[in-house]
């Protein structure tokens, strides 16, 4: 196979190249010249064109790239000569208006296109006002300058924008405006169908842009005069923007601020503030939340707090706020402060007799009377159910107190009539004194409760002021109540017994368990001075229970045919494990039930309680005796005899005391004993001291006797020579 070579390629030759060497232009003949000429012309309209097709490429690379660069921009772009013909348009132009991208031609008018589009449906909005839509935007098309929104029929919303051209063509530019538009409508809808009341103003609040619907409703303004309103017109006393400078959130978050209603009302809201762009100003979003409900409630309970709920007096903590104030304020001058405590006496009668809503209805007219008799500036609680404390202030002395305490006892001794009653209501009143009395509120108060104690034990009905002794055995009563905790838990609490003595045959039948407290310091403490204290600390209860086990186990070891007996407190009942605690001690022991008695005292049957009697009934059952202790000494002792089948009745010492020297004591113990025998119950004598009482009582017919004429109550080691002693046949065992 030959090789192949490359064609030559002919290369054509230049004019100046063709001429031969040597060959000068002088030496060229007219004709020559002639055709020099002509060629040089041609050569002349060659480059012409040439430049003419250089500057026309040119042109083309240029509107090249001039298409190149609109069609990267992200808006739509068109340019239009003077007649509204079509020179250019970018990308995004057509992209926007793919429905009549179709129509878009070099030279075709846009005036064209749109009818077509119009007449295609591609303008929704033009739809039955055709012509008249047409015309409106070929106005605007040759009014430019003004932007406008154009709805497409895919729902997309197009700004347009024209202007004109120096040579007067128009460049139009095409914005899809379509997110915008959403969340602007969702925007709208979240602003006017919020529930929450909001408001849209300006940043320095001088102007009200818009109002939703439930701002309206809130404040109660038409939505025109709203509008015209300005956020400080709408604060009722803050002369300061909610969102002024300085402030934090939170800060503004913390405080409410008080509007004023299109009716004068005040409302207190608290104001949530954004600021926000709206259109090209910077505004603020607030978001109003009505506190007016919160703000009562809390107004209420933070009074609930400081007052007593049935007179609307302050209680003890705003009392003892306002002495706090007192106290500070006469500690710079010669003033003094008197506190005084006030209870009324009988209170509880009331409410028993004529029901809680009579009851009531006197602790406000006491509330009220008190109010009118004091100063403005004296204060006024009341702290328990029946006790008023009243604070006197700017006092010299003590006399200034006792009379105002006179006047208070005065005016609220005056009948009140309830409900068509005529009630009349005794009180007592303690005073204490600063600064001698307490140097605190705390302190005087206590001095004060003190001295009302007293005057109610003692004197009834009329004031007593506190005097340091009582502060002592105040004391001396804590220090009781403290040691007897110990003494509970170290068992150091022991029985005593004391003998019942048959006062036909001479025997002991049984012995009375009392307690006895042998203090490390003190030495024997009798029941009379903590039996007291541990009723009123609920300490009776575990020394209640101790007791009865106690007393049951060392029974147990007893003859058959010899007792116990047993104090019960009437707080033990209320405890409800009564029942519990006896069958417990009963079945620990292996006392039989029979050989236990337990003594009770009218105090007990006082309230007449069926849970009361439910229990006695109960114990009753088990086979276990039941006395009553002290009879004699209640209210009204024979009613009580017949609430209950007692087995014992036990006169009160005060009587047996009295034998010897009064005839009506006499008279008393023949009568019970008498009665005693009637029911069929066994009658003892207690306090028994002398030989005279006991033939006395002898000789009445009394069963059983108790005393120091046959002993003291001794403690368990001495009970079995005790009995071997008395059953030699004398009643001298002591
Ligand atoms: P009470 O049940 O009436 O007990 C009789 C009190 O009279 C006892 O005083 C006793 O020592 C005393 N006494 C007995 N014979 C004579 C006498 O001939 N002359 C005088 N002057 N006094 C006599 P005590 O032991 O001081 O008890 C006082 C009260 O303490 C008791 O009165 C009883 O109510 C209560 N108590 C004693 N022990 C207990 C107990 O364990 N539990 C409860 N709840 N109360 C108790
Ligand atoms: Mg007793
Ligand atoms: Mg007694």
């Amino acid at each position: 196979m030959p090789a192949i070579r490359p064609k030559k390629i002919k290369q054509p030759k230049r004019a100046a190249e063709s001429r031969r060497p040597g060959q000068s232009a002088k030496a060229v003949p007219k004709l020559a010249s002639d055709s020099r000429r002509a060629a040089g012309a041609i050569g002349e309209m060659v480059r012409r064109r040439a430049e003419a097709e250089a500057a026309i490429a040119e042109a083309r690379k240029s509107h090249e790239r001039l298409r190149e660069a609109i069609d990267i921009l992200p808006q739509g772009i068109v340019f239009l000569d003077a007649d509204g013909r079509y020179i250019l348009w970018n990308k995004k132009y057509a992209e926007i208006y793919k429905r009549s991208s179709d129509l878009f031609e070099h030279g075709a008018r846009l005036q064209d296109t749109i009818r077509i589009g119009v007449e295609r449906g591609d303008y929704p909005e033009a739809k039955g006002r055709e012509e008249e839509w047409i015309a409106e935007r070929l106005k605007k098309l040759y009014q430019p300058g003004e932007r406008h929104e154009q709805t497409l029929a895919d729902g997309r919303v197009i700004l347009i924008e024209e202007r004109l051209t120096s040579d007067g063509g128009i460049v139009g530019l095409r914005v899809d405006i379509t997110e915008l538009k959403q969340r602007e409508a969702s925007f709208r809808l979240l602003f006017d169908g919020n529930p929450v009341p909001m408001i849209l103003c300006a940043l320095d609040g001088e102007r009200i842009l818009g109002v939703n619907d439930a701002a309206i409703a809130h404040y109660g303004y038409v939505r025109a005069d709203f509008e015209r309103l300005t956020i400080k017109s709408l604060q009722a006393f803050d002369t300061e923007l909610p969102w002024a400078a300085g402030r934090s959130s939170d800060e503004q978050a913390a405080r409410t601020w008080k509007h004023v209603r299109a009716d004068g009302t005040l409302i207190d809201l608290a104001i949530y503030s954004r600021q926000l762009m709206y259109g090209n100003q910077p505004a603020m979003m607030l978001a109003l939340m009505d506190m007016t409900e919160r703000k009562r409630a809390e107004a209420r309970l933070a009074f609930m707090a400081q007052h007593d709920g049935l007179t609307g007096l302050p209680n003890r903590n705003l009392l003892r706020q306002r002495m706090d104030e007192m106290l500070l304020h006469t500690r710079r001058s010669l003033d003094k402060v008197a506190v005084l405590m006030l209870g009324l006496d009988s209170f509880k009668a009331v409410n028993d007799t004529l029901g809680h809503g009579v009851g009531d209805k006197l602790l406000r007219h006491v509330a009220k009377r008190l109010r009118s008799t004091l100063r403005e500036d004296d204060a006024l609680a009341r702290l328990n159910s029946d006790e008023f404390t009243i604070v006197q202030c700017g006092i010299a002395r003590p006399e200034d107190a006792a009379l105002l305490a006179k006047r208070i006892l005065e005016v609220i001794g005056e009948p009140y009539l309830l409900d068509g009653h005529s009630v009349t209501i005794g009180a007592s009143i303690g005073i204490a004194m600063s600064p001698g009395d307490g140097e605190d509120s705390e302190k005087l108060l206590k001095s004060a409760d003190m001295a009302l104690s007293r005057a109610k034990s003692e004197f009834r009905g009329t004031f007593s002021f506190f005097e340091a002794e009582m502060d002592a055995r105040a004391q001396s009563r804590r220090k009781i109540e403290v040691d007897l905790r110990d003494a509970i838990h170290n068992e150091d609490l022991r029985p005593y017994y004391q003998p019942l003595v048959d006062l036909t045959s001479g025997h002991i039948t049984g012995f009375e368990a009392l307690v006895r407290w042998l203090h490390p310091e003190r030495g024997m403490i009798s029941p009379g001075e903590f039996i007291p204290v541990a009723e009123e600390t609920g300490l009776i209860n575990p020394l209640g229970g101790l007791m009865l086990r106690c007393a049951c186990l060392d029974a147990a070891q007893w003859p058959d045919d010899v007792r116990v007996a047993v104090n019960l407190s009437p707080l033990q009942f209320r405890a409800g494990n009564l029942l519990t605690l006896v069958t417990d001690a009963l079945k620990q022991s292996g006392l039989p039930p029979r050989r236990l008695e337990l003594e009770i005292t009218e105090t007990l049957l006082l309230e007449k309680s069926s849970k009361v009697l439910a229990t006695l009934h109960a114990l009753r059952a088990l086979g276990v005796h039941i006395s009553m202790d002290d009879f004699g000494t209640g209210y009204s002792s024979l009613s009580y005899l017949r609430s209950f089948p007692f087995d014992k009745i036990k006169i009160d010492r005060s009587f047996v005391r009295d034998l010897g020297s009064n005839r009506d004591a006499q008279a008393i113990v023949r009568s019970i004993i008498s009665l005693g025998i009637g029911l069929g119950v066994t009658i003892t004598a207690e306090g028994v001291e002398t030989e005279a009482e006991l033939s006395c009582l002898r000789t009445e017919g009394c069963h059983e006797a108790q005393g120091f004429l046959f002993s003291r109550a001794r403690p368990n080691a001495d009970v079995v020579s005790l009995l071997r002693a008395q059953r030699g046949g004398a009643a001298d065992a002591a």
